[in-house]
């Protein structure tokens, strides 16, 4: 099973407690593709800059990540600066310029075109929509994105929604989307807009997925999973990037995707979200191996097993 992905591949300047960071790897794309590419096949669909080198390659390369569909562009990289020193649990964003990806047109390679599951990840939602048109065969599609977005964007984001089955934002952004200071409602809100469930990442608390139902009942749907209460969170960009690919990566390695199945998803979505605040940028994720994933997997459970 593959997943194409489209989303941001960039550079970030990260400022938290722990220190700052100039022009590391990053983007959503980057850290859910990294994230994913622990269970299953992933493709990107991107632009990047001139600046974009050989070593920022590699990282993709050594994960077997198929890069078919990254556009090299004349102009610089899409560029993120954000800053943590006042909240651990929301960035507070200092500068973003789009640069390649302001007139960026997404090309679907051929060999992309099997992919049953796509992710939109964070990024303008014209593109996303385009992306979604031009993969009508995908068997689940889910995607992100962000105040930046939802602020801004509104009208062009309310069409990506349409068209997807999963969203996973933050619950501060699923208050805002859905204009409602009560998560459920809101969640209900969001979920009218388009998608069937909802999980909303709660930082370092863990996420909520919520699943609508015909009759617009919630309760026996909904389902909490844990965040691993951690030390130190070094660097919490790409948190939810990672978390969505643990989460979609591990969806689309199974045969059948029933509700255990996503019970579990939430857990490998808790659980790669784990290690990418434990050093800066793509750091942790890089240097992962499925072991540990599976081991904290485990420590995950007994976190909030009963018996
Ligand atoms: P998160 O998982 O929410 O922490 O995502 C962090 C990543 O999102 C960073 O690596 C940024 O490069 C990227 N990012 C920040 N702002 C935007 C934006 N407006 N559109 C797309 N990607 C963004």
């Amino acid at each position: 099973m593959s997943i194409t992905v489209v989303g941001s591949v960039a550079y970030d300047s990260i400022e938290t407690p722990s220190g700052r960071r100039e022009r590391c790897l990053g983007g959503a794309a980057t850290y859910f593709a990294l994230a994913a590419s622990f269970f299953c096949d992933v493709r990107v669909i991107a632009v990047v800059g001139e600046d974009f080198g050989p070593e920022q390659e590699t990282v993709f390369e050594r994960h077997h990540i198929d890069t078919r569909g990254i556009e090299r562009a004349a102009g610089k990289s899409f560029f993120w600066e954000g800053s943590y020193l006042e909240n651990l649990n929301e960035a507070k964003t200092r500068n973003t310029e789009l640069n390649v990806f302001a007139t960026f047109e997404p090309k679907i390679p051929e060999a992309y075109r099997d992919s049953e599951f796509l992710f939109l990840a964070n990024i303008d939602p014209v593109l996303q929509r385009r992306v979604r048109e031009a993969m009508p065969q995908v068997k689940l599609v889910a995607g992100d994105t962000m105040n930046y977005w939802i602020n801004d964007y509104r009208p062009a984001l309310l069409e990506v929604l349409k068209g997807l089955d999963i969203l996973l934002i933050n619950d501060a952004e699923t208050r805002v989307l859905g204009e409602n200071q009560n998560l459920v409602k809101a969640a209900k809100a969001v979920m009218s807009m388009g998608p069937r469930i909802l999980v909303a990442k709660h930082g370092e608390y863990g996420a909520t997925l919520f699943h609508s139902q015909r009759n617009g009942a919630m309760g026996e749907r909904t389902f909490r999973a844990p965040a691993l209460p951690l030390e130190e969170v070094v660097d919490p960009t790409g948190a939810g990037d990672s978390f969505a690919g643990g989460f979609f990566g591990y969806l689309a390695a199974q045969k059948e995707l029933t509700p255990g199945v996503f019970r579990r998803a939430m857990f490998y979505g808790s659980v790669m979200g784990s290690f990418a605040v434990e050093r800066f940028g793509t750091e942790r994720l890089e240097q992962l191996t499925r072991a540990e994933i599976d081991e904290r997997f485990v420590r995950f459970r007994e976190l909030t097993h009963l018996d």
